[in-house]
Order: C-alpha cells, then sequence, then structure tokens
C-alpha cells in the first residue's frame, strides 16, 4: 500500500515510519524516525519564524514498503558519518539585564555575525552560548536545522569519541561562553555533583539539571570579578564598621577562634549574608554615607559605591569586603571550582564550564536568592585565586588548562602567510572565530562569529585569508582526561 503526500516538494523520504499527531489549525506534523518532525501547513510563516523552527520545511512525503525504511536507514547511517566531521551552528543569545546594550558589547557583534541578523541595539546582550543545554539550543546550520544536541546523541560516539563517552556520557561535557557584562552578576557559588543532584530533585524549577559547574572565564578586555574569600577576615571587619555593626561580631570573638580563620569567615559571612534586609540597608546607607564625605577611598570602598547604584541598598555591596576584587587583563584567566563563591562586575570574557546553569544565588540580583544553602555549601576558602596566563604549545596555540576534566580553552591565531596545524583531541571541540576570516581543512569557510562542532580525533589546518591573520578559541575536554 502506498499514500503520497505533496507539498511544495523539496525532499523526499521514503521511509514510510510516520505518526500523524495534530491535524488542528491547519497543521499537519508527522514525525519520520530519519528527519524528526515535519509541518505541512497551509499557514505562511514570517521568515523568522521559518528561521527558528527546526525541519520546518514542506516535504513530499511517500510511504512504502519496510524494504525501503531499511535500505534508507543505512543510508542514512553512511551519511552521518560523512556529514557529521565539522559543522556550523548557529548559537543561542541571553539578554539578561546585566548585559552590555548597543552594538559595541561583543556578545552582540559575534551573536549578529553568527546569527545573520541585525543587532537589537536596545537590547542588553548578556551571553552567546555554545554547545548542548536545553537552555541555549544551538542549531546546526544545514537544511535541515537539526539541533546539536540530537546530532551528537545520534552520533556519540564518532562525535564524541570513546573515552570522553565512557567518562561523561552521550552529551558534549562542556558548554562555551562569551559574556558581555555591564552591571554586576550575582553573588553566587556553584554547586558539587553531589549537591546538584539534590537541588535538581529538591528545586527543579531553580536547578535544571543534575550537574556541577565548574567554570573559567578569560579575558577578553580588561574584565573585573569577586573571586573566593579574602585571607583575613579580621581585617575586613577592621576595615569596614558597617560589616561589625551588622553583624554585631566582637573583635574578641574572633580571637576566640584563634587562626582558624576559615572558621572566623565563615561566621562573618554567615552573619552578613542572613542579616535582616532592614537592618543591611540602613548598614548599607550608613556605609555609602561615610564612604561618599570620605576624601580617601580606595578601589574596594569604590567598588561598594558602584555596587549599592548597581543594586541599591543589597547585602552584596558588603561583599566588596569580603572576597577577593581582581582585574583581569586579556589573556588572562581565573577558574572557579565548585562551592566558590564570586561574581563577575564588568568586562568582557569567553567563559567555558561543564554542560550546567546550576548557580546558587546569594545577592547583586533580582533573582531567587538561597542564602542558607549558599553559607553551608562554601568550602571557605581563603586568599587570591590563580591567575592563569596559558601554556604555549605551539607557535599559533596557548592553552588554558585548569584543574577540572570536562573542559580546557585553547586560543589558536594564525598570520595570513601561516598555517596552524591545530592539536588532535580524542574529545569534542567547540570552536568560536573571534577575528578574521579563512579556512579549516581547506573546505570549510570560516570568519569572525563563526562556530564549529568537531568530532572527536579530527585533524584540523587552519588557514586565513584576512590580512590582520585569524584567531580562535576552541573548548575541548582537559587533555588530561586521555
Ligand atoms: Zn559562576
Amino acid at each position: 500500500m502506498s499514500k503520497k503526500i505533496t507539498t511544495k516538494a523539496d525532499k523526499k523520504c521514503f521511509c514510510g515510519y510516520f505518526v500523524v499527531r495534530n491535524t488542528k489549525n491547519l497543521i499537519i506534523i508527522i514525525y519520520c524516525v530519519h528527519y524528526g518532525p515535519f509541518f505541512f501547513n497551509t499557514k505562511n510563516y514570517s521568515k523568522k519564524e521559518e528561521e527558528e523552527r527546526p525541519s520546518s520545511k514542506s516535504f513530499s512525503f511517500r510511504v512504502t514498503s519496510k524494504q525501503n525504511h531499511r535500505r534508507k536507514r543505512k543510508e542514512k547511517k553512511m551519511t552521518t558519518t560523512k556529514r557529521g566531521s565539522l559543522v556550523q551552528l548557529k548559537c543561542a543569545i541571553q539578554h539578561y539585564d546585566w548585559g552590555i546594550v548597543g552594538d559595541q558589547s561583543a556578545v552582540a557583534q559575534l551573536g549578529s555575525l553568527n546569527r545573520e541578523e541585525p543587532i537589537a541595539k536596545e537590547k542588553p546582550h548578556a551571553e552567546m552560548w555554545m554547545g548542548t543545554h536545553s537552555s541555549g539550543l544551538n542549531v546546526i546550520k544545514n537544511e535541515r536545522r537539526e539541533h546539536l544536541k540530537s546530532f551528537v546523541e545520534s552520533n556519540a560516539e564518532e562525535a564524541l569519541g570513546k573515552k570522553c563517552q565512557q567518562r561523561f556520557g552521550n552529551d558534549v561535557p562542556f558548554l562555551l561562553k562569551v559574556l558581555s557584562v555591564a552591571k554586576a552578576l550575582s553573588i553566587q557559588a556553584h554547586p558539587d555533583k553531589q549537591l546538584a543532584e539534590r537541588l535538581h530533585e529538591e528545586k527543579p524549577n531553580m536547578y535544571k539539571d543534575a550537574n556541577h559547574k565548574p567554570e573559567m572565564a578569560l579575558a577578553v578586555t580588561e574584565f573585573e570579578a569577586l573571586s573566593g574569600f579574602v585571607s583575613e577576615p579580621k581585617e575586613s571587619l577592621q576595615k569596614c564598621p558597617e560589616l561589625r555593626a551588622l553583624t554585631g561580631i566582637r573583635m574578641e570573638e574572633m580571637d576566640a577562634m584563634r587562626e582558624d580563620k576559615k572558621a572566623q569567615m565563615k561566621h562573618v559571612f554567615t552573619k552578613v549574608m542572613l542579616a535582616e534586609k532592614e537592618e543591611v540597608a540602613t548598614q548599607v546607607q550608613t556605609l555609602v554615607k561615610r564612604l561618599k564625605a570620605e576624601n580617601k577611598k580606595d578601589e574596594r570602598d569604590e567598588l561598594a559605591l558602584r555596587l549599592n547604584a548597581q543594586y541599591p541598598d543589597d547585602v552584596g555591596v558588603m561583599c566588596a569586603y569580603l572576597l577577593n576584587y581582581i582585574k583581569l587583563q586579556p589573556g588572562e584567566a581565573v577558574y572557579m571550582a565548585a562551592n566558590e563563591p564570586h561574581a563577575y562586575l564588568d568586562g568582557e570574557c569567553v567563559e567555558v564550564m561543564a554542560t550546567s546553569d546550576n548557580v546558587v544565588r546569594a545577592g547583586l540580583t533580582p533573582k531567587a536568592r538561597d542564602t542558607e544553602i549558599l553559607c553551608d555549601m562554601l568550602t571557605y576558602k581563603l586568599g587570591k585565586p590563580e591567575v592563569l596566563t596559558g601554556d604555549v604549545i605551539d607557535k599559533n596555540t596557548t592553552r588554558y588548562s585548569p584543574p577540572f576534566d570536562e573542559f580546557e580553552l585553547e586560543v589558536v591565531s594564525c598570520a595570513k602567510e601561516d598555517t596552524a596545524e591545530m592539536t588532535v583531541s580524542q574529545g569534542p571541540s567547540i570552536l568560536l572565530v573571534k577575528n578574521g576570516k579563512g579556512k579549516i581543512n581547506d573546505d570549510v569557510a570560516i570568519e569572525k562569529g563563526s562556530v564549529v562542532f568537531a568530532n572527536a580525533n579530527e585533524k584540523m589546518t587552519l588557514t586565513s585569508s584576512d590580512e590582520g591573520g585569524i584567531s580562535i578559541y576552541r573548548a575541548q575536554v582537559n587533555t588530561r582526561v586521555f
């Protein structure tokens, strides 16, 4: 038996395995095991709507025998293998309110080039997401517009490589982002795996996955952040009388804890973060008034004033005196292990992390806070974070390798007359072109804003056709795993 449905035909599938799921509103959705959902409709979608809907083309669809189905399945397997090695991605943009507004933001520029759409100049552009996380889906730029996530799942061994698959399962273990920060992000920490699993189970709306989220930020411009606790909790109290008033902690109490500075810091931080909102507002206002009247202000005082201007009366203003205030120069990176407090403050960076979006917040945010959990989960490790400046791997490649298995970051640059043989990773890679124009392996044309997913074990040669050369960021599984 055969049945034929014809619309504006430009492709055929002979499999015959489909289900008609919805005929309402003159839209017929047919699900095919090879091509996913097809939409047959009489509605005229706008160009934008068409682009946003994956696999939304109209197809001619013919139902024939099981033999044909088997033949097609075999063909599909062959084409998957062939098409899979390097694919270009259309990425997701997040417009969180702390992002940089206007066309100068790196996220706006790279996002607009990547998505081939004009910059929405009135909107803040906060983050560009490159990877498989369900909150920022990436779509493969081909006629099928398949999601990267399903592409990887259906092709896991080849896309991820055996070792990576065994270690992390059927998903890309890292997420690459660009951040454009105009205003401080929340005071936050990311749970370890055990806590992430519990939080996801208890509050799935707030903690959307069960994974931990170590992360690393590489500065693109000067990049300011708060990261980890300062090493002398007593000094913080001495410097800021409002902090003493808010916590009610006397110096003798601190002395009684002898030299256990971790315990001292936990005591201070917990008291600050759990203080009554009204009391926090009163002390923050007193602090601001005092600082404004003072002629001599150091950079922490300036930061407290700035944080208060962005988030008036917020408890996070006090964190200017409790966390390390760092200013990374372009090319410098810091990493954040699980359960370490931090907040990004200003500037632009490239960030890599384990594939997760789990954030426990406690200040400088209009979003939901989980203060008790935050105070409880932190390790209270004291002292400045390690700043990575990158290891030179060869004449073209610098590698930033944090102490996490899921990821590392390479910066690969290539002058016009040069050829860069890229390192071969046994796991998957995601590449973002930072600037310039060129090719990977002679056949994949790339330019600023292009994002490419590369299968495991892919040999890649980078060349440039741009006078200024080409440079790319490449996220990959940490080499120490292999
Ligand atoms: Zn973070």
